[in-house]
């Protein structure tokens, strides 16, 4: 981390310190990973696939199972196809996967690997399926990645047979499995027969059972995502990580989509809930009524603490977003809020959502990076920073309170079991944010009080 004193700035247009965002493979490796006796296969070199595993493994505290077509020189040269042959071979001799998802890293990339003809040639075994997506890591982020993988799912296996299934697709964006458990019991409380893709619950929160399993429980199945063409509806949640694949879905088969945003927060929760009961036509379950009522009287209860602070919020453009509507409802200030993930809608979302809740002097940036937002709160101070664990440079640098919340988190644990949408997940955001503010205010009085004693 740099450090720099109030009156330095840098002005920069290419180099990044510190991004808010990893790379494309990353989130290819996550959706795959939501697919039950699903491989991911990184087509590239080992150091590749070992980065985004232990990305996502110091995240989750769970294994993240995936292979590579481990390149050399000679791949590097003579290109990858003879790798991934051999790779393919050995992936369904050994560990018997269903289905392996590939994508691809930047060395593939560059040297232009065709991954479709290189599939169209492999021998895949009698109901085996392998897939791909393409993720150049040096071009958008790993919610970019994420999206990809998921509309590779659907560009190779879904299909509509013209007769409904009933059922509507959950596409969650990249959250955490416990996000995704609460989107399914919300689903479920409002009556909603639905299939989620990705669904990573069951996978990287499995339960510790004593014995290793490759391929745990959960994940959507092969089945389901050929079937996901005869859907009703599909509801897709986050436009970065979500919008590109439901469109897919809705060109391919003709499924009509509906794009909402993170289910974070009152307003973010209602809309999903008013998005299903049109759907179904029925009524709002009492428990979620209840739900709602209780996080109102939180959100009253802690007002005294969270008004008119200011807050900073990093990390991937659905989450920020909603969490910024989120402390917005909670009388606080989004000062500054931050994506590294690039792409102009970020930049339109945040302006209008300061318009709607009428607060001026507020800074939002895409393809931005820590470095940038350690400038901005040097020039003004917030009393909050929310964002996943690099952020804590900051918070020690500046003594700000910080809440840990996104991707990633890796030096707290818990977080991924936990959800932060629906009605319990914001009563969780919102127990982090008042004990944060208040262990500060604790602490000020503590030091308060020695000085007088002094
Ligand atoms: S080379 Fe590219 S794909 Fe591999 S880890 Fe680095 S950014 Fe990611």
């Amino acid at each position: 981390m740099l450090n720099y004193t109030k009156k330095e700035t840098y002005e920069r247009s290419a180099l990044r310190i510190n991004p808010a965002k990893t790379c494309q493979p990353v989130g290819a490796m996550y959706a795959a990973l939501g697919v039950h006796e699903c491989m991911p296969h990184s087509h590239g070199s080992q150091g590749c696939c070992s980065f985004h595993r232990m990305m996502l493994t110091r995240h989750f505290k769970d294994p993240a199972m995936a292979s590579t077509s481990s390149f050399t020189e000679g791949a590097s040269v003579f290109g990858g196809g003879a790798n991934l042959k051999a790779a393919t071979k050995n992936i369904f001799d050994i560990y018997n996967p269903r289905i392996i998802a590939v994508h691809t890293t930047c060395l593939s990339e560059t040297i232009g690997d065709d991954l479709n003809s290189f599939i169209q040639e492999l021998e895949v075994p009698e109901g085996k399926v392998v897939v791909h997506c393409n993720t150049p890591s040096y071009y958008g982020s790993h919610i970019n990645g994420f999206s990809n993988m998921v509309a590779g799912f659907i560009r190779y296996l879904s299909k509509s047979s013209g007769k409904k299934n009933g059922k509507v697709v959950l596409m969650p964006g990249f959250v955490n499995p416990g996000d995704m458990r609460e989107m399914k019991r919300i689903a479920s409380d409002m009556g909603v027969a639905y299939t989620m893709l990705p669904d990573t619950s069951g996978v990287m929160d499995s339960p510790m059972t004593g014995k290793f399993e490759l391929f745990p429980k959960g994940g959507t199945t092969v089945d389901e995502i050929i079937t996901l063409g005869d859907s009703d509806l599909t509801l897709a949640f986050g436009k970065a990580a979500s919008e590109a694949p439901a469109e897919l879905l809705t060109k391919k088969c003709n499924v009509p989509n509906k794009l909402l945003p993170l289910p974070i927060g009152i307003g973010r929760t209602d809309e999903y809930i008013m998005a299903l009961q049109s759907y179904t036509k029925g009524d709002v379950p009492y428990i979620l009524e209840e739900e709602r009522g209780q996080l109102v009287d939180i959100l009253i209860d802690i007002h005294p603490y969270t008004y008119n602070k200011k807050v900073a919020i990093f990390g991937d453009p659905d989450t920020v977003l909603s969490i910024a509507e989120y402390v917005l409802e909670m009388g606080m200030i989004p000062k500054y809020i931050l994506t590294g993930t690039p792409g102009d809608s970020f930049e339109k979302a945040a302006a209008e959502l300061f318009t709607k809740f009428g607060v001026e002097g507020c800074i939002a940036k895409a393809a931005g990076d820590l470095f940038e937002l350690h400038q901005w709160i040097k020039q003004e101070g917030v009393d909050l920073l929310i964002g996943g664990t690099h952020g804590k440079h900051i918070a020690r640098a500046e003594d700000i309170p910080f809440v840990r919340a996104g991707f990633p988190i890796i030096d707290r644990y818990i977080h991924s079991y936990l959800p932060l949408v629906g009605y319990k997940g914001a009563m969780r955001l919102a127990e982090l944010i008042t004990n944060a503010l208040l262990d500060r205010q604790d602490r000020d009085a503590a030091e308060e009080d020695f000085e007088m004693v002094m």
